[in-house]
């Protein structure tokens, strides 16, 4: 039986973490959120009684303290808290926080030599150098948990000494595919939010529908699985039952295909090399019939090819570019901008930048701070 610090509990992976956990039957050591939806956190900590709940806000985390009195969890709030929960005692941390906001807890858990299971991809889009040296150094293994490097990592498994090899990352195309840059100035938050096969938290559904996310994929990959950006190819594949493959040498392709459903990519993240039953659902390729595969159009979005080359130019660009998008984003489901802009401002920032190649944890949380105020200025 596992123990799990759950980072981000409230959110969409957060909770398949947890529906994961409760089939499995995994003890929760901690769990840590915003406080955004203390109703959903109260509950949570109630049914798996965690040591400690860290909540990011401190008001929230008074308000929780209150609601949990009658029980024995430890309520702390925080940026600090959250840092706690990751260095907390358990076998594996699940980092499920959104944006940069997780890639000091992930450094923390590497600090304290927790393994980690990560969602999170703007941790190694932003530090992924850091991340990766520091991993390398304290002997933390990396299980990935988004589907994509999932697959790849289950694709790897049994050929151990290939490393000449060509990732196909699959992408899903999101709501928009097909469409002009004309057909696509008057979207709207809520046109941006319905994904054909996923449902996800908000950012990274807009995230998908701009491309920004296979980018952001693109700049995990390399650092996950240490690959050249040029050997990696975006395929669009609609069905996302693919969920991405490895060409070897020999020009044999491996992949994994399942149905869309992040109970698969979570739990083996969890209990890697072991397979279980899990709620997914079963695949029927006879039901699905057809599978397709398409190039990406890389003028109407343009994000896809901003972070490959800021993965190319490397140093702080893919910081950059991640800070530029997340500002970009929050102001588009603000209404402050339209949907094509945020392509156009993440594109501008990062063409703009005056890279630094080598660079410490403080430096990416300044190329952040600039990116962001960046976007506010070309508004
Ligand atoms: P959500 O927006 O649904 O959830 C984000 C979670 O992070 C919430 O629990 C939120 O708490 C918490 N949070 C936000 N800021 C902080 C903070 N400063 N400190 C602590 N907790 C915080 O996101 P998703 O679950 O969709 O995505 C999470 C990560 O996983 C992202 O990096 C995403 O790219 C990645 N991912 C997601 C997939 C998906 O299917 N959803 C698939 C693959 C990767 P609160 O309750 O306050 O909102």
């Amino acid at each position: 039986m596992k123990t799990i610090s759950v980072l981000g509990s409230t959110g969409s992976i957060g909770v398949q973490t947890l529906d994961v956990a409760r089939k499995q039957g995994f003890k929760i050591s901690a769990l840590a959120a915003g406080g955004r939806n203390l109703k959903l956190l109260e509950k949570q900590a109630r049914e798996f009684s965690p040591k400690t709940v860290a909540v990011f806000d401190d008001e929230a985390a008074k308000n929780l303290k209150i609601a949990l009195a009658d029980t024995n969890i430890k309520v702390v709030g925080g940026k600090e808290a959250v840092i706690a929960a990751a260095e907390s005692n358990c076998d594996i941390v699940l980092n499920a926080i959104v944006g940069i906001a997780g890639l000091a807890p992930t450094m923390a858990a590497i600090n304290a030599k927790r393994d980690i299971a990560l969602a999170n991809k703007e941790t190694l889009v932003t530090g992924g150098h850091l991340v990766m040296a520091a991993a390398n150094e304290k002997g933390v293994k990396i299980f990935p948990v988004d589907s994509e490097h999932s697959a790849i990592f289950q694709s790897l498994q049994g050929n151990p000494n290939s490393n000449k090899y060509k990732i196909i990352l699959t992408a899903s195309g999101g709501p928009f595919f097909g469409k002009t840059r004309n057909e696509l100035e008057k979207i709207t938050p809520a046109d941006a939010l319905k994904h054909p096969n996923w449902d996800m938290g908000q950012k990274i559904t807009i995230d998908s529908a701009t491309l920004m996310n296979k980018g952001l994929e693109v700049i995990e990959a390399v650092h996950l699985f240490g690959v050249s950006p040029e050997k990696i190819e975006v395929v669009v594949h609609r069905q996302s039952i693919l969920h991405s493959a490895v060409e070897f040498e020999d020009g044999a392709v491996v992949g994994q295909l399942g149905t869309p459903d992040m109970a698969i990519p979570i739990q083996y993240a969890l209990t890697y090399p072991n397979r279980y039953d899990s709620p997914a659902g079963k695949l029927s390729l006879t039901d699905i019939g057809t599978l397709t595969f398409e190039k990406p159009d890389t003028q109407t979005f343009k994000c896809l090819p901003t972070c490959i080359n800021a993965i190319k130019k490397g140093g702080l660009c893919p910081a950059v570019a991640n800070g530029a998008n997340e500002k970009a984003v929050e102001l588009f489901l603000k209404g402050k901008i339209s949907f094509l802009q945020i392509g156009d401002l993440v594109e501008e920032v990062t063409n703009n930048f005056k890279n630094l190649e080598n660079y410490s944890l403080e430096d990416v949380f300044s190329a952040d701070k600039y990116a962001r105020e960046e976007v506010l200025r070309l508004i």
